[in-house]
């Protein structure tokens, strides 16, 4: 792991994770099967996942990462990486990975958060697909955004309680090789 969160630190309360999410300007994305949130990089190259808040200090959410998830090794995630590097298209993906194993609108109030002064905002368009057979430890998911940019990250695979929209599947494997 490149950094590790300081456990001493109190979490944070000033909610600039959820108003960052919710900020089009900032490349700030809330997981929520992870419970993270994720620094998306310049042109879709991958996330990083805050473990502080950057305005206040105090620790990111608890990630649900360790409970439920395998832990994919910085080798896996660079070799997962260099496989999608030059993908930069849907057609891309889909010609290279063929069919995913998931596809997924992401249009539901559930993807932002609301506070007090403002409702959850409704997101149209965006698109999750999931491929779990390009690793052992890792399951691809790309977001597509409504420009049709592609957004790759690689997240360790149930191994835990599921939570309550999982759908069961872990045998499964339909993914394509390189
Ligand atoms: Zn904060």
């Amino acid at each position: 792991m490149p950094s590790k969160p300081n456990p001493d630190a109190p979490l944070c309360e000033c909610r600039w994770f959820e108003r960052a999410a919710r900020d089009d300007a900032l490349p700030v994305v809330f997981d929520e099967r992870m419970n993270e949130y994720h620094l998306v990089h310049t042109g879709g190259r991958g996330h990083s996942l805050f473990y502080h808040c950057p305005f206040c200090g105090g620790r990111a959410p608890d990630s649900l990462r360790k409970t439920y998830w395998t832990e994919v090794s910085i080798e896996e995630s660079h070799r997962l990486h260099q496989l999608t590097k030059d993908i930069t298209t849907p057609q891309q993906l889909f010609e290279r990975f063929g069919e995913p194993d998931h596809d997924l609108e992401v249009g539901s109030s559930s993807m932002t958060l609301g506070s007090e002064d403002t409702p959850p905002e409704t997101t149209l368009g965006p698109r999750r697909v999931v491929f779990r057979g390009l690793s052992d430890t890792a399951d691809m998911h790309v977001r597509i955004d409504r420009y049709d940019r592609l957004w790759f990250s690689f997240m360790g695979r149930s191994i835990g309680p599921k939570q309550s929209d999982q759908a069961s599947g872990d045998g499964d494997n339909g993914g394509t090789d390189r």
